[in-house]
């Protein structure tokens, strides 16, 4: 099997290290990632200059890009093969509920689904690295076992618990929990005294109930979420095609 990796933490991150480390006995690996921490980057191209693909000391491959960016040149320039599966993380902290639409560590997997690849977004539900190893042989051991039956192609979140492997036994399907509106920007100066913001920590959680991402990681439960991309609001459509008559 050949598997892309990518993440949205940066090639440096100890999480891809870690999925690395943990997949290259079952696999042939290739990482291609951001050089540097682009978390929130969600699906964004770089349109407006070139990118450039180099070569770090330990094989993983870093772009001056986005997580997107990343998949994107990594299947349409750099390799000369199509992977069996995209991956990317392990992320530092959850992605989960609304968190997927803003995460790139979730936009990276997503740009694999939009080329038809298999695809699936690691993620840890707490921050900290504590057990990432841990989270990365969990993640393994999901691709071993799952990667040949599910439907395809298939786009899955998934959120690890931080906990010892030994601890990592539940693995549920969930959706997506809801998140409440996110905090307020904070503010604060430049050293010259203009204002500026910082965008705030996200909302706390509203829907957190059984069977959501929030109430499986709460849990202790590998929460494992299939996304699809199409935003449509179908069931907003007669209304509108009613509206509109
Ligand atoms: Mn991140």
């Amino acid at each position: 099997m050949r598997i892309l990796i990518s993440n949205d933490d940066g090639y440096l991150a100890p999480g891809i290290n870690a999925l690395a480390n943990a997949l290259a006995p079952i696999a042939d690996i290739v990482v291609v990632a951001p050089d540097s921490n682009r978390s929130g980057a969600s699906n964004s191209l770089s349109l407006d200059r070139p990118l450039s693909v180099q070569r770090a000391a330990n094989g993983f491959y870093f772009v001056n890009g986005t997580p997107t960016d990343c998949v994107h040149v990594a299947l349409t320039g750099v390799l000369d093969y199509r992977p069996d599966l995209v991956v990317s993380g392990i992320n530092n902290g959850p992605n989960m509920g609304d968190d997927t639409l803003y995460s790139g560590t979730v936009a990276a997997a997503t740009e694999g689904y939009l080329f038809g690849i298999p695809a699936i977004a690691f993620s840890q539900g707490t921050f900290g690295w504590e057990h990432i190893d841990d989270a990365a042989r969990h993640a393994r051991d999901l691709i071993e076992r799952y990667y040949d039956t599910l439907p395809r192609p298939y786009l899955l979140n998934v959120n690890i618990p931080n906990r010892p492997y030994a601890h990592l036994t539940e693995v549920v399907a969930t959706r997506l929990g809801k998140r409440h509106q996110s905090e307020p920007v904070i503010r604060s100066q430049d050293p010259r005294g203009k204002e500026i913001f910082w965008i705030g920590p996200p909302g706390a959680t509203k829907d957190a109930g059984e069977g959501t991402d929030f109430f499986a990681c709460a849990h202790g439960r590998t929460s494992i979420t299939p996304l699809q991309v199409d935003l449509t609001h179908k069931s907003q459509l007669a209304a509108l095609e009613k509206a509109l008559a």
